[in-house]
């Protein structure tokens, strides 16, 4: 079957469990034939999102690709006999810009704030020289304004968008205007760009390896609450899920 990869079912979807070298060498796929897809990051949020947000499920199911982000979805896996590893955003980014480097992958980036993504942009281009960023976008304007974005980005025909604003406004974003811009690869990032401009840093390496990445982000940013305070209902649905 095209685009198969192994997968395992989780609260009425499937999440991939390919490592991320496997995740660059089906991305690599896609990008040959030239089709458009949305590819998601799963983590807990996302998973409470699709039952409190109506709609949110079926965006979900239009992925092509769900990666396992999060100790969460790692955790949720683990009770039912998988071991994976994370393929988070962020990480998927830059491991992209890298293979931009070697490949020439075409690459653009839209979301966050006014100047955050432009000097994101910047500081990967000095870490790999050579990498194809051909374009930036902030991600402040409306869903109506989707079309107009659109059009602009298809110009510049890249292989890669990165969409970083936030679920579930990237997604639809990418839903809106996929096909008028055609990348095969079109991914919600969150907050990388606000992590690769320097605007927000990364956990230690400790505090990722124990899992802790979000307790990290919400001691920088208290507003993340709302985040974890969806932590236990995920781990009730899992449970009740059962394996
Ligand atoms: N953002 C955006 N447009 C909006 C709302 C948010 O571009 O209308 C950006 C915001 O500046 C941030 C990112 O979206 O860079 C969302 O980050 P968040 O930390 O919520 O994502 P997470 O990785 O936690 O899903």
């Amino acid at each position: 079957m095209k685009n198969a990869h192994p997968t395992a079912e989780l609260l009425g979807f499937s999440v991939s469990l390919l490592d991320m070298d496997q995740t660059l060498e089906f991305f690599q796929d896609l990008i040959s034939q030239r089709e458009p897809n949305l590819i998601m990051t799963l983590d807990a949020t996302a998973l409470v999102l699709a039952q409190e947000l109506p709609g949110f499920a079926d965006i979900i199911r239009r992925a092509t690709l769900r990666t396992a982000d999060g100790a969460g979805v790692k955790w949720a896996l683990r009770r039912k006999g998988h071991t994976v590893t994370r393929v988070s955003g962020v990480d998927l980014v830059e491991r992209m810009t890298e293979l931009s480097a070697q490949r020439g992958y075409r690459l653009y980036f839209i979301g966050a704030e006014p100047g955050v993504t432009d000097l994101a942009a910047e500081r990967l281009r000095l870490k790999y020289p050579g990498c194809n960023i051909v374009g930036t976008h902030h991600g402040y304007f409306p869903a109506d304004s989707d079309p107009v974005v659109a059009a602009d980005i298809a110009k510049l025909k890249p292989d890669v968008v990165f969409a970083a604003m936030g679920m579930p406004r990237q997604e639809q974003f990418i839903l809106n205007t996929m096909q008028a811009i055609g990348a095969p690869i079109m991914m919600g990032v969150g907050g990388s760009f606000d992590v690769f401009s320097g605007k927000t840093k990364r956990a230690p390496k400790l505090m990722q390896a124990l899992h802790l990445e979000w307790l990290w982000r919400l001691m920088l940013n208290p507003t993340k609450i709302a985040k974890v305070k969806k932590l236990p209902k995920f781990a009730l649905m899992v449970l009740r899920e059962g394996r």
